[in-house]
């Protein structure tokens, strides 16, 4: 039997960075969008014969995508529990991935991108066929991501075998995940501000890598800092630069002239900012870098290079789904507007993780993916904090999460 609902929006974000509507009537039928309609006085009072959910003190919004996290760790800042957690066994991972996905839902999460761990045990929960997985939320996973021998990366990947290359390695793969994530530049320095690292492979290396994954349906993502690095990965093919902190002006033309995709994850430089000791060298440059990638994200707005929003979450003080909040913030000081940010972290996402004709837009015919949250758009990356709904398909799925604060493990 079909199943359709009616649900009054006062205020209506539709994810493709389009204004703002106001009193919108949406329809569902069968956990699909039937019809939108923008409803003027006279056609509300019209509305008494059909009944409805009455959302009019509130902001509908399509269901977040984080296009950057990793799912086994926790964003707490305990160093014991940090290091504990590289060490899970399957079992403790498992529940620390069920448990963060229901964080995710709970902050209007509904689809997120691993960025890979180094037993690769989020891959090994997606092929369990935790299915449906406890939280209905969409996951795509790296596995274990790929650095090169002695250089950074060993938290989160593997280098390839000795006498293989990487592209040999991509190809030999025996479990295929959704995606190759591929680390080609070290990490941001946090004692001395733009320091630049090598790239970790060469350029043919990385391009055979690519096209290796290509050819099993895999797109890749690059984690790249630095100048040579990106323009490398740009060079290669790559489908989104990850982090990007000193990328320069070039590369992100570059960026926007081939539409990939670039995750700058600011909030995890001002994680930092917040969390290390306040007397030291550290936090000062994390402060800086958080003020220079801000710079990068305005200019990127300028231009008009296509960005998603991720957050790292499960590095050190990024929350999984409460950090999205922190990094939509940024986008929205950095010049974005709350429409444009929205955008970002749901059609953009969506389009990314191959998913944007279920969710991250709400138009007939697209799933009825969305969010409600309390009071106008002025408000929402307040309230965002605890929606009052979140629908994935049609389905409320909010009402059996546990406490959305409880985000410290
Ligand atoms: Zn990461």
């Amino acid at each position: 039997m079909e199943k359709t609902f009616h649900l009054l929006a006062g205020h209506f974000i539709d994810g493709t960075g389009c204004s703002i509507k106001k009193q919108v009537l949406l329809s569902v039928r069968d956990g699909s969008i039937l019809s939108l309609e923008e409803l003027r006085p006279g056609d509300i009072e019209g509305l008494g014969k059909i009944p409805f959910l009455d959302f009019s003190d509130c902001t509908v919004l399509p269901g977040l995508v984080d296009a950057h996290v990793h799912l086994t760790m926790s964003g707490t800042v305990d160093p014991r529990l940090r290091e504990h957690q590289l060490d899970f066994s399957y079992e403790e991972a498992e529940q620390a991935i069920s448990k963060h996905l229901f964080q995710h839902l709970s902050h209007g999460v509904v689809a997120v991108r691993d960025g890979g761990d180094a037993s690769g045990y989020s891959l090994r929960y997606k092929l369990a066929g935790t299915s449906p997985s406890p939280a209905p939320v969409r996951y795509r996973v790296a596995g274990k991501a790929w650095h090169a021998p002695g250089r950074y990366g060993r938290l989160i990947g593997r280098s390839p075998e000795k006498g293989r290359t990487l592209a040999e390695s991509i190809t030999q793969e025996p479990v295929g995940p959704d995606h190759i994530k591929i680390v080609n530049s070290g990490l941001n320095s946090l004692k001395q501000f733009g320091k630049m690292t090598p790239p970790q492979f060469g350029s043919a290396e990385l391009k055979a890598a690519i096209a290796a994954g290509l050819r099993r349906g895999w797109k890749t993502m690059v984690h790249a800092n630095g100048d040579l690095p990106v323009a490398q990965a740009l060079d290669a093919g790559c489908h989104s630069i990850e982090h990007g902190f000193f990328m320069g002006r070039s590369n992100l033309e570059r960026i926007r002239d081939l539409r990939v995709y670039w995750t700058p994850t600011a909030c995890t430089m001002k994680a930092y900012w917040e969390q290390l000791p306040s007397d030291g060298v550290e936090v000062d440059i994390s402060r800086r870098n958080l003020d220079h990638q801000m710079e990068q994200i305005s200019y990127a707005l300028r231009i008009g290079a296509p960005l998603t929003v991720g957050t790292d979450s499960g590095g050190l003080g990024l929350h999984h789904g409460a950090s999205i909040i922190e990094e939509l913030k940024l986008f929205v000081s950095a010049g974005f507007s709350l429409e444009g940010a929205i955008q970002c972290a749901s059609s953009n996402g969506a389009q990314l993780l191959g998913l944007d004709k279920t969710l991250g837009t709400l138009r007939p015919g697209l799933g009825a993916t969305f969010l409600v949250v309390k009071g106008a758009p002025s408000s929402l990356l307040t309230t965002l904090q605890h929606p009052v709904g979140v629908y994935v398909d049609g389905v409320p799925s909010v009402e059996n999460l546990p406490d959305p604060c409880d985000c410290t493990v």
